[in-house]
């Protein structure tokens, strides 16, 4: 043996030596706890402490880690600053709001994008029940009215059923993710038997998977999953990624709150159709988009120069304000109508 093969030998004993007096020593349980306490400071109360610093600080061996450390543990401190860390849109304080007035007041025309589910009137269980209030119909017929305001309703739902819901004159939709608007040329045909050929495959899907809903949109189907459980979920997310293999790149998944909407790829979600729709508006226009779900994200990019808003208690959205739910977009479109009168 080697005089450093001795030493390191010797180096490891004194390790072992200094480990088995520490992990009988009662300190190392007031350590773990300072350690533990230090991960979860928030950054905002000041520095931020890390808790090997304390650990080191307060004379814990080098080689000592308490039972956990270094995993990462989810923190309710951590989501509510998350959460926070979007303005809400009503509450934002004085300069904020001044600001959002001032953009309003300032546009030669404003263009108002709404979702509809989530947005304008809560969830149901059946799609069907929905009902728009008669106070925000109101309020959205008012600003309709109004010379300098566009008001379009950008939603997953057919252009058939949004006129059904919101019956407010003077206000443009766009149904299938912003897809259905006037001038638009028909599928092909080969995407239409493709879609004919799908009804039959989805079919039996309720049956296998209780709390799943097939809802036929005649050029898309949404498999709604709210009533399905997480893992009955995972299960149905599986198979659709199969059967989209199987059925070759002439359709697409767009994932929404809480369905999984199977459409043709010529249908290409809310961002590209926000992006082809202001292209020919040009640029003196302010866009205000509201929307309150997955597939809006990439609207809030494709219009981030103007007020985006997500509505929901989210902690990651690209939008610039938050609402919490339709009561509130409808308090936001009052208000908004006062700006502009
Ligand atoms: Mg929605």
């Amino acid at each position: 043996m080697t005089r450093l093969q001795w030493w390191r030998l010797g180096d490891r004993r004194r390790r072992f030596d200094q480990f088995l007096a520490f992990s009988k020593s009662p300190t190392r349980h007031s350590l773990a706890k300072a350690a533990w306490r230090a991960g979860g400071q928030p950054a905002a109360a000041g520095r931020r402490v890390e808790p090997a610093t304390v650990l080191r600080e307060r004379g814990a061996p080098s080689w000592w880690k308490p039972p956990g450390m270094g995993r990462r543990r989810p923190s309710p401190v951590a989501m509510t600053q998350t959460e926070n860390s979007v303005p809400h849109l009503l509450d934002c304080g004085v300069d904020c709001w001044q600001q959002v007035s001032k953009k309003i007041q300032t546009a030669t025309g404003v263009w108002i994008f709404l979702d509809f589910d989530g947005t304008l009137v809560r969830y149901y269980n059946r799609p069907e029940d929905v009902k728009l209030t008669g106070k925000c119909r109101r309020i959205l017929t008012r600003l309709g009215r109004h010379r300098r305001v566009h008001i379009v309703i950008v939603s997953g739902r057919r252009n058939a059923a949004l006129r059904k819901y919101v019956r407010v004159p003077r206000v443009k939709l766009l149904g299938l993710f912003g897809w259905e608007k006037s001038g638009r040329t028909a599928l092909p045909r080969k995407t239409r038997e493709a879609l004919r050929r799908l009804r039959p495959v989805l079919a039996p899907l309720p049956v296998s998977f209780p709390g799943i809903h097939v809802e036929d949109k005649s050029i898309s189907y949404a498999v709604h999953f709210r009533g399905a459980s997480p893992q009955q979920q995972r299960r149905v997310q599986a198979w659709i990624r199969g059967l989209l293999t199987r059925i070759g790149p002439d359709f697409r998944v767009i994932q929404s709150n809480h369905a999984w909407e199977i459409v043709p790829r010529q249908v290409q979600g809310k961002g590209v159709a926000m992006r082809e729709f202001v292209r020919g508006l040009g640029a003196s226009f302010l866009p205000i988009y509201v929307g309150d779900d997955l597939t809006d994200e990439p609207a809030f990019v494709a219009l981030r120069r103007g007020i985006t808003v997500r509505v929901a208690p989210v902690s990651r959205t690209k939008a610039r304000f938050r609402l919490r739910n339709p009561e509130e977009v409808c308090v936001f479109l009052e208000r908004l109508e006062e700006e502009i009168s």
